[in-house]
C-alpha cells in the first residue's frame, strides 16, 4: 500500500516485484487485483496477469525502478524514489533504506552549504540555506522549524507518499539550529497528505524533536513563509510580514523560526543519506494533459524532457513556467536549474503548465492577473493597486488599446517595491506575454484572438 508516484493517470498501479525485476498493472480495478493475485497465488510467476511493463532493477532498491510508462521513464528518482515503492507510513520500510540514520552535525551544515531552498515557500528561495540556519542559531530563543507544504503539488505529494524524508530533513534542520519542535504546515484542501503525515510522525522512532501538523486556508497567498507562520498562529486576516527581521530571526510566536518547503527537506534528507546533494529538479507538469505528471529531473536536463512526461491535449503552444505567477514560453529548450529558468525570465516553483494551441494567451495572462488582484493581502500598494492597473491594460487590449510599455513599466514597479513574493511575481504572466506573445496580444487590439477562443472580453472587478 504506498503512496502515489506522481504519475495519477497510471493508476491504481499495481506492481509485482520478484528479485531483480517489478512488473507494472496500470489502471487496474478490483477486480483485475483480484484476478492478479489470484493468478499469482496459482503460480504465475512475475508476469502473470500480463502487466503493461517490466523493469530490471537491483533487488535491493531502495526506489521506484525507472520504467518505460508515460511518466515514469522519465528523469532519475531520487528525491521521489520512495514514492510509489516504500509504504508512506511504514517506518521499518524508510529504515530499511537507510532513512534514519543520524547524521554527523557538520554533514548537516555541508548540507545546508550546497543545498538551495525550492519554492515560493522557502525563506530560502534559490539561495543556499547555510545563513540562514546562521542567523536563526545567532537570534537565540527557542526554534522552531516549519515545513511548508502548502499548495504546491510536489510538497504534497512528498508529505503522502515519502513523508519520512521529509519529517528527517526537517529533524536534522532541527538539529542544526538547536530547535525542539517541528510543525508541518498543509493546506485544508490537502486533507490526505495531512492525514498521511500525521500517521508517519506518530510512527517516527525516537522522534529527537515534538511533530505537529497544521492546516491552513486554501488560499494561494497562504504559502507566503509569513503569512504562513500567521495561518499557524490562528490569524484569519492573513497579512504579509515586513521583513527585515526575516522569520529566521522573528517568527512563529517571536521566536527564530526556519520555513522550508517539503521539497528543501526531503533533499536536504537524500543529500545526507548519499552525501552529496542530488544535482536533481523535480517538476510538476499539468495544464493541458491528459494527466499531470511529477518527475525528477537532471539539472542539465531541460523544459522539453518535463513535457516528454505527459501527453499534451492537441498541440504545444506554450507553457506557463513556475507556479501561478510564472512565466510563459513557447520555447522548451531551457534548462530546469534556477539560473536558467530567471535567465530566461521564467519561475522557479517546480511546475510547467502547457497551454495546447486552442489557448489564448491573454485570456490565460488576463485570468492569472485578476486572480492576483482578487487574492493579494492588500498589505502593500503596489501588488494591491499595480494588480488591478495591470489588469484594466490588459482588459483595454481587447478595445484597440495595446499598450507593452505601460504594461513593462507596471510590472517593473511591482517587482521592485511589493513587500512579498506575491507581488514581486504578480506581473510575470503579463511581463513574459508582452515579451513573447506580442503579435498575439497585438491581434486582440485589431479585434481578432488568433486562438479563437475570446468571444468576450473578461470583466474587470
Ligand atoms: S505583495 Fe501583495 S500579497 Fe504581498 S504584502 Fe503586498 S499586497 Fe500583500
Amino acid at each position: 500500500m504506498t503512496g502515489s508516484t506522481g504519475v495519477p493517470a497510471l493508476e491504481p498501479l499495481v506492481t509485482v516485484t520478484e528479485g531483480g525485476e517489478t512488473a507494472f498493472h496500470v489502471n487496474c480495478s478490483t477486480a483485475q487485483v483480484e484476478r492478479l493475485v489470484a493468478s499469482i497465488d496459482e503460480g504465475g510467476g512475475l508476469r502473470a496477469g500480463g502487466p503493461d511493463a517490466v523493469a530490471e532493477h537491483d533487488p535491493e532498491s531502495p526506489r521506484l525502478p525507472s520504467v518505460n510508462l508515460p511518466g515514469l521513464g522519465v528523469g532519475h528518482r531520487r528525491v521521489l524514489g520512495g514514492a510509489g515503492w516504500r509504504r508512506p507510513t511504514e517506518a521499518d520500510d524508510h529504515a530499511d533504506a537507510g532513512g534514519f540514520d543520524t547524521p554527523e552535525p557538520t554533514a548537516i551544515q555541508d548540507a545546508a552549504v550546497a543545498l538551495m531552498g525550492r519554492g515560493w515557500g522557502d525563506i530560502c528561495h534559490d539561495e543556499s540555506l547555510a545563513q540562514t540556519w546562521d542567523r536563526a542559531r545567532d537570534a537565540g530563543g527557542s526554534p522552531v522549524v516549519v515545513v511548508n507544504a502548502h499548495g504546491n503539488p510536489t510538497d504534497t505529494l512528498l508529505l503522502a507518499s515519502a513523508p519520512f524524508e521529509v519529517l528527517h530533513g526537517a529533524a536534522a534542520a532541527a538539529q542544526a539550529v538547536g530547535a525542539d519542535s517541528v510543525i508541518v504546515y498543509v493546506s485544508d484542501a490537502d486533507e490526505r497528505a495531512a492525514e498521511t503525515v500525521r500517521a508517519a510522525a506518530v510512527n517516527y522512532p525516537k522522534p529527537s524533536v515534538a511533530i505537529d501538523v497544521v492546516t491552513g486556508p486554501a488560499e494561494h497567498r497562504a504559502g507566503e513563509p509569513t503569512m504562513a507562520l500567521e495561518a499557524i498562529e490562528g490569524n484569519h486576516r492573513l497579512e504579509a510580514r515586513l521583513r527585515p527581521p526575516g522569520p529566521e530571526s522573528v517568527g512563529l510566536h517571536g521566536q527564530p523560526t526556519l520555513v522550508h518547503t517539503a521539497r528543501t527537506l526531503a533533499h536536504l534528507a537524500v543529500s545526507l543519506r548519499e552525501g552529496e546533494a542530488p544535482d536533481t529538479r523535480v517538476v510538476t507538469v499539468e495544464g493541458d494533459v491528459a494527466g499531470p505528471a511529477t518527475v525528477e529531473l537532471s539539472e542539465s536536463e531541460t523544459l522539453s524532457t518535463a513535457i516528454d512526461a505527459v501527453t499534451v491535449d492537441g498541440e504545444f503552444k506554450a507553457a506557463c513556467v513556475g507556479g501561478r505567477f510564472g512565466g510563459l514560453t513557447g520555447e522548451l529548450d531551457i534548462g530546469v536549474a534556477p539560473s536558467a529558468l530567471t535567465a530566461a525570465g521564467l519561475g522557479t516553483e517546480g511546475t510547467v503548465q502547457v497551454l495546447a494551441d486552442d489557448r489564448c494567451v491573454l485570456e490565460f495572462v488576463g485570468k492569472r492577473t485578476q486572480y492576483a488582484a482578487d487574492e493579494n493581502c492588500g498589505r502593500c500598494v503596489p501588488c494591491r493597486e499595480g494588480t488591478t492597473q495591470l489588469t484594466g491594460l490588459l482588459r483595454d487590449i481587447y478595445d484597440g488599446a495595446y499598450a507593452p510599455g505601460d504594461i513593462e513599466e507596471l510590472v517593473r514597479v511591482m517587482d521592485r517595491s511589493s513587500i512579498c513574493a506575491f507581488g514581486v511575481e504578480a506581473g510575470r504572466p503579463a511581463r513574459t506575454a508582452v515579451a513573447e506573445f506580442e503579435s498575439e496580444l497585438q491581434a486582440h487590439a485589431d479585434g481578432r484572438c488568433p486562438a479563437d477562443s475570446c468571444t468576450v472580453a473578461p470583466e474587470v472587478t
